[in-house]
Parts: C-alpha cells; structure tokens; sequence
C-alpha cells in the first residue's frame, strides 16, 4: 500500500499516520520529522533547512527529494509505504512522479484531508509534541495524562518553534500557495479521495481513511 496523506499543518497528518501504520503494517515517511531529527542533531541538512522551517517556509525541493528517494529504497518499504508531508508542491510531485516510475512503484492513493482554517489554528497552538519519541499530543484536542510529560516514553513535551501564532498563519497561506495545487494535480489524475476532519474522532476519521485505503 502506497499512500499520500495531503492536508494543511494541523489537519492530524501525523496523528492519523501513527494509527494507520499499525493497520497497514508499512513504515510512515514524514519529511518535517526526518528534518527535525536533522536539525536536532545538527547536520549539514538540518543546518540548511533550519531557518526556513522557523519561518514556516518550505525548505527548497534541492534538499527534500534525494532523502525521500533514499528512504522509499529502505528495506523497510518492500510492502509499501506512507507519505505524511511530502509532496508539498508540484515540483515535488512531479519528482515522486519519476522515482516511482524509476522503482516500479504505483501510487494507489491520496488521501485529502479538508479542515477549516479556525479549527487548524486551534489545533496547532494547542499542539505539544514530544522530545524524545515525537509524539504528538494536544492541549484541547488529545492531552498528555499529566501536564507536559508523554504517556508513551515519558519524555519532556514542548511547542514547535513553527507552532507560534505568527508562523502559523504564514504556514497556512505557504500551505493555500503551493501545496494545495496538489489537490487538482491528483484529482485530474483520478488518485484523489476526500475526507472531511473538521468534526469527528481522531478513530472515526482513521477508520473513514482505512475503508478509502481498502480495509475494513
Ligand atoms: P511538518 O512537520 O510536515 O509540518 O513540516 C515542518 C516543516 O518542515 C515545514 O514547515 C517545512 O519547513 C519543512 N518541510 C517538511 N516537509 C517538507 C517538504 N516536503 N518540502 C519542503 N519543506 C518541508
């Protein structure tokens, strides 16, 4: 199962990605945790993708497509595999576009996740993620059971630097410009499903995405 979850920052990509790949049993590739591990242990790349990712700028498409490239060859994704975040222009998808032709590799679905714009402002400043697992917790929505410390591993919860007010809302109109083009990109392409999580669970929207991706 080869799979896009597309949506704006804060529509619950990567909450509903932790869920799903434990019913698909195939690895999630989220591009902003591959460039937060980079950026927390200082590498070349996570020095270069640094400054965009606090203004809530996409990194350039030079520094994002060669990793993705190389972890879909991962052993890890001979059943398949989940995208969270990538692609996020046209460029990109047109690159993913040529891997996979060069891999022998068949997109089955992308899944378009719809949430209106206030709801994405709450979520995100209500956001906690974890320091040491990355785990994503929200102050509103899906609380730690104690105040700022994850129930998986235990570790310090903190807000993204990119989950502040005045980034967000640059994230959200960086997500209008040149992500959501996408959505008539794999439409036009006949790959595209809606879901709409502005209301409903975090399960109720897992299991809508779960019949789509074709289990029940
Ligand atoms: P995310 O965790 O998906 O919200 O990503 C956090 C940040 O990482 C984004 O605001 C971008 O700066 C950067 N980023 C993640 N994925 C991509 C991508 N596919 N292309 C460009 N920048 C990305």
């Amino acid at each position: 199962m080869i799979a896009i979850l597309l949506g704006p920052p804060g529509a619950g990509k990567g909450t509903y990605s932790g869920k799903l790949i434990d019913i698909f049993k195939v690895p999630q590739i989220s591009t902003g945790d591959i460039l937060r591990a980079n950026v927390k242990q200082g590498t070349e790349l996570g020095k270069k993708a640094k400054d965009f990712m606090d203004k809530g700028a996409l990194v350039p498409d030079s520094l994002i497509v060669e990793i993705v490239e190389d972890r879909i060859k991962a052993a890890d994704c001979k059943n398949g595999f989940l995208l969270d975040g990538f692609p996020r222009t046209v460029e990109q998808a047109d690159s993913l576009e040529a891997i996979f032709k060069k891999n022998g590799l068949k997109l089955d679905r992308v899944i378009n996740i719809i949430v209106d714009r206030d709801v994405l402002f709450k979520r995100l400043t209500g956001r906690r993620m974890c320091k040491a697992c990355g785990a994503n917790f929200n102050v509103y929505t899906l609380p730690p059971k104690a105040e700022g410390v994850c129930d998986k591993c235990g570790g310090e919860l903190y807000q993204r630097n990119d989950d502040k007010p005045d980034t967000i809302a640059n994230r959200l109109d960086v997500y209008e410009k040149q992500t959501s083009p996408l959505i008539d990109y794999y439409r036009k392409k006949q790959a595209l499903s809606d879901i709409n999580a502005s209301t409903g669970s975090i399960d109720d929207i897992v299991k809508a995405i779960t019949g789509i991706l074709g289990k029940k």
